[in-house]
């Protein structure tokens, strides 16, 4: 089969690749309709993230079951299924409460590339979960956005606390922040800030239920937020892009008892101890337990209410993944589609 593969910075392949087989008797393959480029896949395309071999990329992924192990007992062969970035088995005591990202059996849920024809999941039966029927072709981006990007949004509205009558920021005008916008009006914001400076995305934004936009960052942004919010701060703050100015833009921007969730891969961020414990604001965040908010996700996409596919903003075929990985580099697309 063949596969996107990175081999240093910028340095993107497509090339054939072994296909990949079950190993363990808890795996599934699965073949991929469509497949996408994560904003996260830019820290090692862009080298900030060292790669040491030539590594298949994606860890996004939705499709139909070709083949499960004899161990795996709820999912089977036919079935269309999304799951998450991390394999859990579902039912040890962090899955349970609703970590499934640090389960005790945690590995990679795309274990063999996700920017390819055919993947390999483990633990299928805990990291997989199936739609009712085989969707509609018009459904399949919103059920790709919820492998990621869709549940990492949601799980930062979450972790900030957002609810009714609360007012969110959100810093990062990536699709997870976009998407962190879309959850936080589902869970009931009455005011949403979008913090971005690009007109695309700032419509986008506002499509998803962005009630105010802010194009001021780091601490004029915070400065904008004060203002709009009887200098207080917002209640709610959700942090989707990992730098040390944006995680102190989200804290500086949340008022005193007010919510922090973190979602941005941390990159070289350093937090300044007596400025947190004076602040008073609580934090929340990591990789996103994208599991457990699965069913409740597909659910709203398929009853139509919600369209988080709108974040693809470029479709373009899997053999041309290293142009969708420059347009994203050089945000001239918020999210590439990849067909295979
Ligand atoms: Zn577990």
């Amino acid at each position: 089969m063949q596969a996107t593969v990175l081999y240093g910075p910028r340095d993107i392949r497509f090339e054939e690749r072994p296909e990949p087989a079950i190993l363990e008797p808890t795996d599934a393959i699965i073949s991929l309709p469509v497949t996408c480029i994560c904003g996260s896949d830019l820290w090692p395309y862009r080298g900030a993230d060292k790669v040491d071999e030539p590594t298949p990329m994606g860890h996004e992924y939705v499709g139909v079951v070709e083949q499960v192990g004899n161990a795996v007992q709820t999912i089977e062969p036919g079935q269309f299924v999304v799951g998450s970035f991390f394999a859990s088995d579902n039912t040890c005591e962090i899955c349970r409460a609703g970590y499934q990202t640090h389960c005790v059996q945690r590995q990679p849920g795309a274990a063999t590339g996700g920017q390819s024809q055919l993947v390999r999941i483990p633990l299928a039966d805990g990291t997989l979960v199936a739609t009712p029927e085989p969707p509609p072709a018009d459904l399949l981006p919103s059920l790709l956005a919820a492998s990621d990007v869709l549940g990492t949004g949601w799980f930062a509205a979450v972790a900030a606390a957002v609810g009714p009558g609360k007012t969110v920021a959100v810093v990062g005008d990536g699709a997870v922040g976009l998407l962190g916008v879309l959850a936080a009006r589902q869970l009931g914001a009455n005011r949403v800030i979008a913090m971005s400076r690009h007109e695309p995305r700032q419509r986008l934004a506002r499509e998803f239920g962005a009630t105010d936009i802010v194009t001021e960052r780091g601490d004029d942004g915070v400065a904008r937020i004060k203002e709009l919010t009887n200098g207080l701060g917002a209640h709610s703050v959700i942090e989707a892009v990992g730098t040390q100015e944006s995680m102190m833009q989200a804290i500086r921007a949340t008022r005193a008892g007010g919510h922090v969730g973190y979602v941005g891969v941390a990159h070289d961020v350093q937090l300044p101890g007596e400025e947190l414990f004076f602040s008073g604001v609580h934090l929340h965040g990591g990789p996103a337990p994208v599991r457990q908010y699965l069913p409740q996700l597909i659910d709203l996409i398929w009853r139509r209410q919600i369209d988080p596919g709108k974040v693809f903003d470029l479709t373009l075929p899997l053999d041309q993944a290293a142009e969708g990985y420059k347009a994203m580099d050089e945000r001239r697309a918020i999210k590439v589609l990849l067909r295979p």
